[in-house]
């Protein structure tokens, strides 16, 4: 399950958070501290002649490369976002001091940290739009929602749930999104649950009030689980090789 508070976590430049790396699921994404910058905003900047000026009135903008310390990858990833200024009191030999930290929050990595482990076996063209989503989850809920519901009527196309029925009276007919996972609920009634909650997340995408993170979460949670179940079914594993075992009796 994703840990909500880990990923809505600010950090600071020298406690960044350990984020697996989304191309070959195994490395962490490091920051590359050379690579870090930031700057007020204009607005920050031009309050800075106001007499009434408080540290709490500063709106930060960052940018900094991130790379995968899994040497087999290296990959490289440019993070922005924004930040903030506290103040704090740190101890120094043990004397109070009062100082300013300042904190930052994603707004946008690209290529993106893995929010959750996709299956690899799981077809690059489902495996993209997952991919994108992550890219955009911290500041666009939203297009994250529509690359979700993009991916799950992928999925569908992959399980070969039809588009198109034909009816009595021999007419094309052309399904929607829920139609389909309805179909795909006479094959598997259990999973097409799952994929039909998703498909509400995914709705909430085009309403006003919008989509939160956490909303996004939740799909992932349940994108998560039935990637595993299609693409990674470990009793499916067990069962495939029990049985190719037992029939050579030990014998390779
Ligand atoms: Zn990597």
């Amino acid at each position: 399950m994703i840990d909500r508070i880990f990923w809505k976590k600010q950090f600071d430049k020298d406690h960044f958070p350990v984020w697996t790396c989304s191309k070959c699921n195994t490395g962490i994404l490091e920051l590359l501290p050379d690579t870090f910058h930031f700057q007020l905003t204009g607005e920050s900047e031009i309050s800075k002649e106001c007499d009434a000026w408080d540290h709490e009135w500063v709106a930060l903008r960052f940018t900094t490369f991130l790379k995968c310390n899994n040497k087999e990858c290296q990959e490289t990833a440019v993070l922005c976002g924004k930040g903030y200024v506290d103040q704090e009191v740190q101890y120094n030999s043990g004397v109070p001091e009062q100082v300013y930290v300042e904190y930052f929050t994603p707004e946008y990595c690209y290529p993106p940290p893995a929010f959750f482990k996709i299956p690899s076996k799981v077809p690059d063209e489902i495996k993209k739009e997952i991919i994108d989503s992550f890219s955009i989850c911290f500041s666009q809920p939203n297009s994250a929602g529509n690359k979700i519901r993009t991916a799950i009527e992928k999925l569908l196309t992959l399980q070969r749930v039809n588009r198109v029925v034909i009816s009595k009276k021999r007419k094309r007919i052309r399904l929607n999104l829920h139609d389909r996972i309805l179909l795909y609920g006479k094959k598997n009634p259990e999973l097409s649950k799952n994929i039909l909650a998703i498909k509400w997340v995914g709705n909430s995408a085009s309403h006003t009030e919008g989509l939160e993170i956490e909303d996004i979460f939740d799909a992932y949670d349940l994108l998560s689980y039935v990637l595993g179940e299609i693409y990674a079914n470990s009793q499916k594993h067990i069962k495939k090789i029990t049985k190719e075992i037992n029939k050579k009796k030990g014998k390779r």
